[in-house]
């Protein structure tokens, strides 16, 4: 039996849950268990209701929507994540969800029972841009991150992850833990220009990077910006703008596989006149080889290193993070570049240069991604754009390698 998902309805479902959280130059604003962030949640359930779908929540505040099947079989799991970066687009998380829904609602409809239960999951906190570090909901799952740890973790307002999950109403029941899957699949737009340079509609990630992520606390001394001689001077900002270049050059010098960034920085007293005493950095670095992550790495601390003494500034790194490299399951990954090609979608395997959800869940079962294009790569961003039908496509791709693991 074939079932065909509704593409209008798909691109409707991502525009109701892009109003939840709008910004004025029309992406979406909803972080981690934020206001909006619980709205959207309630929104899908919303949804979810007429579908008679069983939901449980983890203390982590993890979502799982589960469609029984007609037999005592372990289930096929698929979804993504509904926060996003404050300067995010319409797409990012939402696709991997409102397509499994999607999916859910074309069974449903069609009245087709499957024998193994299906679930569709919410990750919390993936983008991690509110409570570092990304994908908190996967890794307290997948036992990466200890949940205390986690719950502990306190946003730039010094809210803790615990105090924003009881203020959304967010918190399960369930002790966080992987559950009883025979796959995990999670459809996610890609993020990068690949796809669409390619013609593909579909691709097939094989795998992703190594990724490291550090926390970088630079402290100086404050001191009269007009009484100071630059001689004496101890600028922890001065220090952290010679590390962001540093950064930056790593980068440079890794391509094309490797990409490094220093995306986040505070600075105190950042009062005008005064010398800056402490800078906190916020730096990634990752390579598809991880030999190069690893001299990469080795690079960047000699080069703060040698900032931080010349400047006589003190010196925190903290290697917070991590993630990959991870390779996905060869066989899921046939099963979708089949189930592509079955519906004549031209499809094309790729390595995921971002971090998912799915690189935490990988080690648990079987896993998968699929990723629809982006157009011109761009995305956390308000502009991020994936056309209607190659939107529906990847929904399609979902159905039908759903259906056939689920049969
Ligand atoms: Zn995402």
């Amino acid at each position: 039996m074939t079932l065909s998902v509704n593409q209008d309805r798909l691109w409707q479902a991502l525009l109701d849950m892009a109003a939840v959280g709008a910004t004025l130059e029309g992406g979406s604003n909803r972080p981690a268990l934020s206001a909006a962030d619980a709205e959207a949640r309630a929104l899908l359930l919303s949804w979810c209701e007429p579908l008679g779908l069983k939901m449980e929540r983890d203390g982590i505040g993890n979502l799982f929507l589960r469609r029984a099947g007609q037999a005592q079989r372990p289930a096929v799991a698929f979804g993504s994540h509904l926060d996003t970066v404050p300067t995010g687009g319409r797409f990012d998380g939402a696709f991997g969800v409102l397509a499994g829904l999607e999916a859910l609602r074309t069974l449903h409809d069609a009245g087709v029972a499957t024998a193994a239960p299906l679930e569709l999951v919410v990750w919390t906190n993936e983008e991690g841009s509110r409570f570092p570090p990304a994908m908190m909901g996967s890794r307290v799952h997948a036992g990466d991150l200890p949940l205390d740890r986690a719950l502990t973790t306190t946003d730039d307002a010094g809210e803790t992850v615990g105090e924003a999950l009881a203020e959304t109403f967010q918190i399960g029941f369930l002790t966080p833990g992987p559950r009883d899957w025979a796959a995990w699949i999670e459809p996610h737009i890609e993020q990068g220009p690949v796809l669409e340079q390619a013609g593909a509609a579909v691709g097939i990630v094989t795998g992703t990077v190594e990724a490291r992520y550090f926390h970088l606390t630079v402290t100086g001394e404050a001191s009269h910006a007009g009484a100071t001689a630059m001689a004496g001077r101890r600028d922890s900002l001065a220090a952290a703008a010679e590390m962001i270049l540093a950064t930056e050059q790593i980068g440079l010098s890794s391509e094309p596989g490797g990409r490094s960034s220093a995306a986040w920085i505070g600075n105190a007293p950042n009062v005008r006149g005064a010398v800056p005493s402490l800078t906190r950095l916020h730096c990634d670095m990752r390579h598809e080889d991880p030999a190069r992550v690893d001299v990469m790495e080795a690079a960047a601390r000699i080069a703060w290193t040698a900032i931080a003494a010349r400047r006589g500034v003190q010196l925190e790194v903290d290697a917070y993070a991590s993630f990959g490299p991870v390779q996905f399951d060869p066989g899921l990954g046939a099963l979708l570049r089949e189930a592509a090609a079955a519906r004549q979608l031209p499809v094309r395997d790729m390595v995921a240069a971002a971090g998912h959800d799915s690189v935490l869940i990988a080690p648990l079962c079987p896993s998968a991604m699929l990723f629809v294009p982006s157009r011109g790569g761009v995305t956390h961003h308000p502009t991020e754009y994936t056309a209607p039908e190659h939107l529906a496509g990847g929904a399609q791709v979902l159905l039908d390698a759903v259906m056939r693991l689920a049969n």
